[in-house]
């Protein structure tokens, strides 16, 4: 922790899966005003993890999604 303030914001989430690369904009997640850290909670964790999950299977080199 840098102390800085959490506060509730977006991001942009992103895999490299050897044979594409999937990018999820618009995350929600709690984001530090201080530092780089993000934080993703378990449901958005969920549904980015079955987002990436039909991009493999789809095999395109570059899938860009938002939430
Ligand atoms: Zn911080």
């Amino acid at each position: 922790m840098c102390g800085g303030e959490k506060e509730a914001g977006h991001t942009t989430f992103s895999v490299d899966l050897g044979d594409g690369l999937v990018v999820v904009r618009h995350v929600p997640a709690t984001v530090c005003n201080q530092c780089v850290e993000e934080w993703i909670d378990n449901k958005t964790a969920q549904q980015l993890e079955t987002i990436v999950e039909e991009a493999r299977q789809k095999k395109h080199q570059l899938e860009v999604l938002s939430l």
